[in-house]
């Protein structure tokens, strides 16, 4: 019997790239988001524009379906959650918790919720050279203000309805996710997309603003690699929140680095210490992960770049922003 499978947030940067995925995989597929997705048209066989913040919107969606997977979120880079405490956790609370009751009500066989690395303590996070998060570091939580506190509750949410009700989740925590059709302005976008305008429209030899001093860390993780974890950790038998990221941490300067030799381009850091630079250095400790599944993100940096910033890229030149036409 083919299977059907639910993506709420598909009209986004990952459940985009989860719904073709799934469909690759022979899948009935049904996207659900408040709004269509901005690049591209969407490869579900059905989609549905709705307000997940409401309950009957979330037993519309979910019904008939045997999977859900949950990356419908208010969120966005670090200026955009640390200026909408309020708005994120509002929003995001109220989308988990009709999503999780409706998904049990509709009988779903298996849950997917995606968490995040802001879940853990700030506290374990102060240093560039800090060493992998592991899953237990989260207790006791002392995570982002408003997004990551309703990660955290999120993830608790998800736990209580296997317990209570029976309905079997699985939580991934990402790990700054990057790719091709994910936001590159506006406000909402990340520290590689930024990069990657930023590094697209400024001219060889010019300046590039960069948000903190540029030596705070992160690991990056390439989309491809973000829902072929996503797909196994769902099929897999483990029910506690895993990471999923790479352990490949670079600071933000050795990004800016990286995208300047992809274009092909030297350009003078301006570093802009009054923009908000999140924590201080973050990364990834996979070794539960690969125990679980026997598999860890695969791309490396240098090739997930190039992937994104030609396409950042070539959607600018589309809009008329750089190349020919942007002089003419
Ligand atoms: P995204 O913003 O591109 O996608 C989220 C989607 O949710 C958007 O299309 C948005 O319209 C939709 N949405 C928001 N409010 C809604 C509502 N009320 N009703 C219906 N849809 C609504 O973000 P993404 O990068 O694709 O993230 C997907 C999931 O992964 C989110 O839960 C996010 O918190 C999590 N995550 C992402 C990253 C990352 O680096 N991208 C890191 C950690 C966690």
């Amino acid at each position: 019997m083919r299977k059907s499978a639910l993506v709420a947030g598909a009209g986004g940067f990952i459940g985009h790239h989860m719904v073709r995925y799934l469909k690759d995989r022979g899948y009935w597929v049904r996207g659900v988001d408040i709004k269509m997705p901005e690049f591209g048209t969407s490869a579900a066989d059905e989609f549905i524009v709705a307000d997940l913040r409401e309950f009957p919107n979330c037993m519309t969606a979910t019904e008939d379906m045997d999977e859900i997977y949950q990356l419908a979120a208010d969120m966005g880079g670090i200026g955009f959650i640390s200026a909408n405490h309020a708005d994120v956790a509002r929003n995001n609370v109220l989308i988990n918790a009709h999503m999780l009751e409706a998904a049990h009500l509709n009988g779903a066989t298996r849950y997917f919720y995606s968490s995040s690395a802001c879940i853990y303590p700030l506290h374990l996070q102060e240093s560039p050279d800090i060493a992998g998060l592991q899953e237990e570091d989260a207790y006791p939580a002392q995570p982002e203000e408003g997004y990551g506190w309703e990660k955290l509750y999120s993830e608790k949410l998800c736990e209580y309805y296997t317990e209570d009700k029976g309905l079997p989740t699985r939580v991934a925590r990402f790990h700054n996710v990057y790719g091709p059709f994910g936001t590159y302005e506006g406000g909402r976008e990340k520290a590689p997309a930024a990069i990657c305008r930023k590094v697209a429209i400024a001219p060889d030899g010019g300046d590039l603003e960069i948000w903190g001093d540029g030596l705070q860390t992160r690991s990056f993780m390439y989309v491809d690699d973000c829902v072929e974890g996503i797909y196994r950790i769902m099929q897999s038998d483990h029910g506690e929140p895993l990471n999923l990221g790479t352990d490949v941490m670079v600071t933000i300067d050795e990004l800016v680095d990286l995208v300047s030799a992809i274009a092909r381009k030297r350009l003078v850091k301006r570093h802009d210490t009054s923009k908000p630079q999140g924590v201080r250095g973050r990364n990834s400790d996979n070794s539960r992960l690969f125990e679980v599944l026997g598999w860890e993100p695969q791309t490396g940096l240098d090739e997930g770049l190039t992937q994104t910033y030609e396409w950042i890229e070539e959607e600018l030149i589309g809009a008329g922003r750089i190349g020919a036409a942007a002089v003419a």
